[in-house]
C-alpha cells in the first residue's frame, strides 16, 4: 500500500515501539514515592527534557503533557482566555481543534475576531495589522496549515502583536511543523505553541503544549495536580518515552529536503496535466500538498485510487466527512468547482520516490477515467 495520508497520521515507528516495549517494566505511577515510582519520574522529566530541547527550549516546566494536541489546544485557549471585552483573534486557515474552540467562545459572549487568509492560504498580515489596531487579549494563529502546508511568518506575527498589545498571549498550533520544519519557540516568539506525536511517528494520544510563563495558564481539567497542576491526570509515561526517541533521532533538515524532492515530482508531473490545479503555494511546507481536479469530487477520486492501494486524503478527517467544500480553500479564494475536486497528498520520510511515481501514473489515469465516465 501507498500511503499518502501521513498529516492525518502516522505509522508508528520502529524505535517508538521499542521504547514502549522497553519501559513495559516500567509501569508504575510517576508520582509514586517507592523507588521504582522515582525511577519513572526521572526518565520522564529526561523525556519531556528532550522534546523541550528540540523545540528549542531548556526548561521542564514549560512543557505539559496532554492526551492531544486537540487538548493542547483546548488548554492554551481556555486555560488562557479571561472574560473580557478585549478581542480575542483566531485565523480562519485553524484546524478544528482551533476553530471549534473559537466557535465555542464566540457562542459564550466574547469579541472573536477572524483574520482572513490570502490567495496562498497564509494569514493576511495586511488585515491583521487593521484588527490589531483595537484592544487584543488572546491571538491564535498556526504554524503550518494541515490542509495545504501554507506556513505562518510566527515569528514575525509574534511581534506584530507584542509591539501593539505587549500582554497580549500568542498561541500557535504547531502540530503540523513540528518534527518538520525547524521549530524554536523562543525564535519564533510565541507564549504557548501545541504539537501531537502521531504525525511523527510517535504514538496515537500523546500531545503536549509548551508554556512560556505557566503562572499565565489556568487548569482546564482538575484532579491529582500533575504537570505543575496545569494538567491532572497520570502521566502516559510509555508515549512520553516514545515521543522523546522519535525527536530524539529526527534529521529535521535532511528528511526535508527528501520530502521536497518526492512533493517537487508531483508538482511537476501535474504542471501540464489539463484540469489539473495545485493549490499550495511554492512556499509551503513540502510534506502537505492540495491539489484540485476540474469536474470530479476529490472524495470519489479518492476512493478510486483506494482500489489500487494509494492512499490519499480529501483534507481535515475531521472535516471531509460532512462537506465537499473545504473551509481552507474556500477561505484562500478557490472556486467550489475547484474545492470540490480537491485532495490532500501527504508524504512522509517512509515514501520512496518510486511509490510516488506509481501514486501519481494511478491518481491521473483514475482522474481521466473518472471525467471520461462523467461526460
Ligand atoms: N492541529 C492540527 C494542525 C492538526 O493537523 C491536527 C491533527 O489533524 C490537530 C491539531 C489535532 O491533533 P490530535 O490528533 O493530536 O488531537
Amino acid at each position: 500500500m501507498i500511503f499518502l495520508d501521513n498529516a492525518s497520521t502516522t505509522k508508528l515507528n520502529k524505535m517508538a515501539i521499542s521504547e514502549i516495549e522497553k519501559s513495559h517494566d516500567l509501569f508504575y505511577n510517576p508520582s509514586a514515592v517507592y523507588g521504582k515510582s522515582l525511577e519513572v519520574k526521572k526518565l520522564l522529566d529526561e523525556a519531556k527534557n528532550k522534546i523541550c530541547n528540540f523545540i528549542g527550549t531548556k526548561f521542564n516546566s514549560n512543557l505539559i503533557i496532554t492526551a492531544s494536541a486537540t487538548e493542547a489546544d483546548n488548554l492554551a485557549i481556555f486555560g488562557s482566555v479571561k472574560k473580557t471585552d478585549e478581542q480575542i483573534v483566531f485565523s480562519m486557515g485553524e484546524h478544528p481543534a482551533v476553530f471549534n474552540c473559537a466557535n465555542e467562545l464566540k457562542a459564550r459572549g466574547y469579541n472573536v475576531v477572524f483574520v482572513p487568509l490570502n490567495s496562498s492560504g497564509e494569514v493576511d498580515l495586511n488585515i491583521l495589522a487593521e484588527i490589531l489596531k483595537k484592544p487584543t487579549a488572546f491571538v491564535s494563529i498556526m504554524h503550518v496549515n494541515n490542509e495545504t502546508g501554507a506556513i505562518n511568518d510566527i515569528a514575525k506575527i509574534s511581534k506584530m502583536i507584542k509591539s501593539a498589545w505587549p500582554n497580549a498571549i500568542f498561541h500557535s498550533d504547531g502540530v503540523q511543523a513540528f518534527g518538520k520544519i525547524p521549530v524554536n519557540v523562543v525564535n519564533l516568539g510565541v507564549d504557548l505553541y501545541s504539537i501531537s506525536g502521531h504525525k511523527i511517528g510517535a504514538p496515537k494520544g500523546i500531545g503536549c503544549l509548551y508554556v512560556k510563563n505557566i503562572s499565565k495558564l489556568k487548569p482546564i481539567i482538575f484532579g491529582g495536580g500533575q504537570e505543575f497542576g496545569i494538567r491532572s491526570g497520570t502521566e502516559n509515561t510509555q508515549f512520553i518515552l516514545a515521543l522523546a526517541k522519535v525527536v530524539e533521532n529526527l534529521d529535521v533538515v535532511k528528511n526535508y529536503d527528501y520530502v521536497s524532492n518526492l512533493n517537487n515530482y508531483v508538482r511537476e508531473f501535474f504542471s501540464d496535466k489539463q484540469g489539473v490545479v495545485i493549490n499550495s503555494s511554492v512556499n509551503s511546507s513540502p510534506y502537505v500538498l492540495s491539489i484540485s481536479f476540474d469536474g470530479v469530487r476529490g472524495e470519489t477520486l479518492v476512493h478510486l485510487v483506494e482500489q489500487f492501494d494509494v492512499i490519499i486524503g480529501t483534507g481535515s478527517a475531521c472535516s471531509s466527512k460532512k462537506t465537499a467544500n473545504n473551509r481552507i480553500l474556500q477561505a484562500m479564494g478557490i472556486s467550489k468547482k475547484l474545492n470540490e475536486g480537491s485532495v490532500r497528498i501527504s508524504f512522509s520520510v517512509e515514501n520512496s520516490l518510486d511509490e510516488i511515481k506509481t501514486a501519481c501514473d494511478i491518481i491521473y489515469s483514475q482522474y481521466l477515467n473518472l471525467k471520461e465516465r462523467l461526460k
